[in-house]
């Protein structure tokens, strides 16, 4: 083989042989299309969530009159939805995610946590499921609803095999009866539609876990406690009681003939589709990456101004690289955060598969650098950013939730560390 020399290499970069052919196809430049969604939602995230956003992290509430307003212009709804995933390029929904979360966290989440329920209904349900009950979740244009995902329990958070709610077939009546308790649901109690995880053969841990849909008004299915929180406030989070709660057999995400297969599968020792499973999780990460990210962003564009107005010793606070390189950092830190979050969209919708956990890494950096960023714009704000008269504050606590829910930082550490070694680490 000839080799190549350094001289080679440089003469053919200076030469720009390359461009004789085939451009390569490579670019990270918006469409015109993605330019106007993202200019749309950056208008409706400065123009009503961020005037909103204090008041309702005090009152703790969620913000109907918002969700209203975002049904209303088609920011919240089945169709806005559809028209944010048809995006080819796989970054519709981690665009909207980051101008939304820009204009405010708590609010965001209000509009936002739907997204779980739907994911799950449109992941796991037939073409019939979904049709019935993603516009649900949603409501109407006039009268909005929100939908709940209850996984979670009191004994079962990144642990999820150890959950204990249990749905038990009545061939009688053809329905399930749902018996257990769900911890921390965004949206729970409140929601039209709930979808719960249940196990439906604790003896198959989490490979005996199905999917449920809980149409609205169902008896048995309460809400418990709600949450006092520290950051995400105007989202609304409670545990969820299922006593008794009887649905009707075709409430079964993918239905019961499925679920008997793959049953029957992970009995005879063969392999289940958790598989698949891990990699509906890695797609679904990055769009979360994409609300730290704008968390992030708003809290640095924040500091960015403040340090230009501030004056200390006869000089913008800027002026001093102790604070100019800080925001610098965080510029940078910000960017690379949102380069995974792109990459690993991409990855998700071209190739349906990732090599090394790519949607974990970018939902990990993104959680992180939110928490860090905020931190910092507290610290270029001084006394003033620890205050509730400035948002940063209010950034800080609501960023700290993305190194917690959606899977830790510890286990989304696991999961790349598995992924890269292919081995099992614990
Ligand atoms: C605001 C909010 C909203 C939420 N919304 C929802 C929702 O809508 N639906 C839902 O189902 N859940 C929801 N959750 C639950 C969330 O997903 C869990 O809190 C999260 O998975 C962590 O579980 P845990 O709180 O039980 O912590 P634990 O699992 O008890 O973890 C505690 C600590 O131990 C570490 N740890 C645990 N296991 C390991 C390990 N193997 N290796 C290293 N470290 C480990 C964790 O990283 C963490 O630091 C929400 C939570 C919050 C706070």
């Amino acid at each position: 083989m000839e080799a190549t020399t350094a001289e080679q290499v440089a003469a053919e970069a200076t030469n720009g042989s390359q461009s004789e052919g085939e451009p390569l196809g490579f670019s990270l430049a918006l469409t015109q299309e993605q330019k106007d969604i993202q200019e749309w939602v950056h208008g409706f995230a400065e123009g009503v969530m961020r005037p909103a956003a204090a008041e309702w992290d005090e009152r703790e509430e969620t913000p109907w009159p918002v969700i209203q307003e975002a049904a209303k212009i088609g920011l919240y709804g089945f169709e806005g939805l559809a028209q944010f995933y048809a995006d080819e390029t796989g970054l519709g929904l981690p665009l909207v995610n980051e101008e939304v979360f820009w204009g405010d966290a708590g609010i965001g989440m209000a509009i936002m946590g739907t997204g779980l329920a739907v994911a799950s209904i449109f992941g796991q349900g037939t073409g019939e499921q979904i049709g019935e009950w993603i516009p649900q979740c949603f409501g109407s244009e006039s009268d909005p609803a929100v939908a709940a995902f209850c996984a979670s329990e009191p004994d079962a958070g990144s642990d999820v095999s150890a959950l204990r709610t249990t749905a038990k077939y009545d061939e009688a009546s053809d329905e399930w009866v749902i018996n257990g308790q769900k911890a921390w649901a965004t949206n729970g109690g409140i929601a039209k539609v709930h979808v719960i995880i249940a196990s439906v053969d604790r003896e198959l841990g989490s490979r005996g876990h199905a999917a449920f849909v809980i149409p609205p008004g169902t008896k048995g299915c309460e809400q418990g406690a709600k949450v006092k929180k520290h950051g995400l406030r105007a989202s609304h989070t409670a545990d969820v009681h299922l006593d008794d709660c009887r649905v009707p057999g075709s409430c079964l995400l993918g239905g019961k003939e499925k679920l008997d297969e793959r049953l029957a599968r992970v009995r005879e020792g063969k392999s289940s589709r958790s598989q698949a499973a891990m990699q509906t999780f890695e797609a679904s990460r990055p769009t979360v990456g994409a609300q730290a990210i704008g968390i992030a962003r708003a809290a640095y564009e924040y500091a960015l101004d403040y340090a230009k107005e501030r004056k200390q010793f006869g000089r913008p606070i800027i002026e001093n690289q102790a604070i100019a390189f800080t925001l610098a950092d965080m510029k940078l830190e910000i960017d690379a955060a949102r380069l995974l979050v792109w990459r690993a969209s991409w990855m998700g919708r071209n190739q349906h598969t990732f090599t090394n956990a790519e949607g974990s890494m970018s939902k990990l950096k993104a959680g992180e650098v939110a928490v860090w960023a905020t931190e910092r714009a507290i610290q270029v704000l001084g006394g003033n950013g620890y205050t509730r008269e400035y948002p940063v504050e209010r950034m800080h606590r609501d960023a700290k939730i993305y190194t917690i829910f959606e899977g830790t930082s510890e286990i989304q550490r696991l999961v790349i560390a598995r992924a890269i070694s292919g081995m099992k680490i614990r």
